[in-house]
């Protein structure tokens, strides 16, 4: 258990009778008392135990109380001590006063001793609160390391003292390898455990002078004060062969990650910018990256070429991760539209909006057999979900009309994959998603429509989407048309049309589909069971 840190209060006053008082005072509250009989020694003690308070009398002999205070404030080591006058004088202008010099209380002598007692703990309270809010503004949440924040205040500090004294610093940018690929495969939670366990790692393999921290995602960074560069490598490739050499147990596997390393030393000449040596860290960082990983480069063993593509690879970089925060920003978006009209469709008619999932679910499964791009499965996916959507601004009584259609209706009935198309046309989001919905109703021997495409000039989602359409279409009831099928019929029903209404190669596909899914299909069937079940 972390015991409480005991707090140490100084009072300076020339008077013995009031130190022996006030130590009692102090005592009785579980404070350490720190006395001084004359300003001089005061300031000294100050500066060197840093005190959480300090009670300053202010008729002293020599140097008075309030010349105190001044030089306690104007001093970097004392400024931010809090300092509470205890004082005879009890005029408004020597409160006022004292107050202006910088003082937080102005308490009259003589004291009362309860409420001497309960100001000190005031003040107290305010640096406890000053302490956990500064400890939470330097501390990264999920790994309890120092954040990149703190790490330039401590780093600018160390730069500087490197220059002053004539030592050299070193800093260390770790990143962790691969480690995209680790969260697709095991998943962000997964991720962060060892993003956990690699600053612990870090942490408790350093000296106590040295400094770990989170620069960022899985980048980790440490200072090492008064280290040469050839001692700084061999230190950064012990550290790596720990973390390569510790592994997880992950879903009942052993997983262990590795680590590329920058390495970058200033010696006492060099410049005093804190986000140089860490700009040269990072540029020896992408050259370990780009000799193969699992390695450490130190800044002062790159070549001319190496440093040239170091900048460009920043570049590029910094252009590809905005770009690709642009497009997730966009697909959120599309998702959002997606959503919106798929409760459009439900609002119109409950059958539709079962019917697109299902849809959904058949295409993908056809095009994963076809070996089709992801990017296509992804289309698919989107199109299948809208590809009804121009259904929305067609009345139900032609909708659900089971046949004789008149002329005008039958028009009306074919426009929705163009009616769809142009729905979601200004959006400008889903380009290839409107060519596959606008063709979903054409056939492959060039008698459906709007257009009549035969063959291969249909696109192959538009294909894919047809069958899947058709499947989903045959095996559902729908509350205005008795007849359904069985899902057995329904795929002899599609092979028979395979060359004439379907892509025969669409159709092996979707035989092939049908006969890995047997159990669960027709969707259609199930969701009413689960309904029924309900
Ligand atoms: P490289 O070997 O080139 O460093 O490849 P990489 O995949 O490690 O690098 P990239 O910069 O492409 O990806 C960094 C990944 O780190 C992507 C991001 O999701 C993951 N990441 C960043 N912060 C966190 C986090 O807090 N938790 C988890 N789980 N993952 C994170
Ligand atoms: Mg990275
Ligand atoms: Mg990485």
């Amino acid at each position: 258990m972390k015991t409480k840190k005991q707090r140490k209060v100084l009072v300076i006053d020339d008077s013995q009778p009031n130190l022996v008082l006030l130590k009692a005072h102090l005592n009785s509250m579980g404070l350490i008392a720190l006395l001084a009989d004359n300003a001089r020694e005061g300031i000294a003690i100050a500066a060197e135990q840093k005190p959480d308070v300090i009670l300053l009398d202010v008729m002293m002999p020599e140097i008075d109380g309030f010349e105190t205070c001044r030089r306690l404030k104007a001093d970097i080591r004392t400024s931010s001590i809090p300092v509470i006058f205890v004082s005879a004088r009890d005029a408004s202008e020597d409160k006022i006063g004292g107050l202006k010099l910088g003082a937080i209380d102005y308490v009259a002598k003589p004291f009362n001793r309860a409420e001497l007692q309960a100001r000190i703990g005031i003040v107290l309270q305010m640096t406890e609160l000053q302490e956990r809010l500064l400890l939470l503004a330097n501390t990264d949440e999920l790994t309890g390391l120092s954040n990149r924040r703190h790490f330039f205040e401590i780093l600018e500090r160390e730069v500087l003292q490197a220059k002053i004294r004539g030592g050299s610093i070193a800093v260390m940018m770790f990143d962790v390898d691969h480690f995209k690929n680790f969260n697709d495969t095991y998943g962000h939670l997964a991720g962060d455990k060892i993003l956990q366990q690699v600053g612990k790692i870090l942490n408790e393999n350093i000296y106590p002078l040295d400094m770990a921290a989170r620069y960022g995602g899985e980048e980790f960074v440490i200072v090492m004060p008064g280290m040469p560069v050839e001692v700084a490598t061999q230190r950064a490739i012990k550290l790596c062969s720990i973390v390569d050499k510790y592994s997880w147990e992950i879903s009942d596997q052993s997983v262990s990650v590795t680590c590329s390393v920058g390495v970058a030393v200033f010696n006492g000449v060099d410049s005093t910018d804190p986000y140089e040596l860490v700009r040269r860290a990072d540029e020896a960082l992408y050259a370990a990256k780009r000799r193969g990983r699992n390695c450490v480069v130190s800044y002062d063993t790159l070549n001319p070429d190496e440093q040239l593509q170091a900048h460009q690879d920043e570049d590029f970089y910094e252009l590809q991760t905005k770009i690709s925060a642009l497009a997730l920003q966009i697909r959120e978006q599309a998702m959002g539209i997606i959503s919106a009209f798929t409760k459009a469709i439900a609002a119109k008619d409950p059958y539709l909006a079962n019917h697109v999932e299902n849809v959904k679910k058949y295409a993908i499964a056809i095009a994963k057999q076809m070996e089709v791009s992801d990017l296509l499965i992804q289309q698919l996916e989107t199109a299948a979900m809208l590809h009804d959507l121009g259904k929305i601004i067609i009345p139900n009584n032609i909708l659900h009309k089971l046949s004789g259609l008149t002329d005008d209706e039958r028009r009306i009935m074919q426009r929705h994959p163009i009616s769809s198309s142009e729905i979601l046309a200004p959006i400008g989001l889903f380009g290839q998603e409107i060519v596959i919905i606008r063709h979903h109703h054409e056939n492959y021997d060039g008698t459906g429509y709007p257009n009549g495409l035969v063959g291969e000039n249909i696109p192959i989602g538009s294909r894919i989407l047809a069958v899947a359409n058709s499947f989903d279409s045959i095996t559902s009831s729908k509350p205005w048309c008795a007849e359904t099928k069985s899902a057995d019929d329904a795929l002899g029903e599609i092979v028979s049309l395979a060359g004439s209404q379907f892509d025969p190669e669409v159709v092996d596909a979707f035989k092939r589909a049908y006969a890995e899914n047997h159990s669960f299909w027709p969707l259609s069937q199930r969701r009413k069971a689960e309904c029924t079940a309900n």
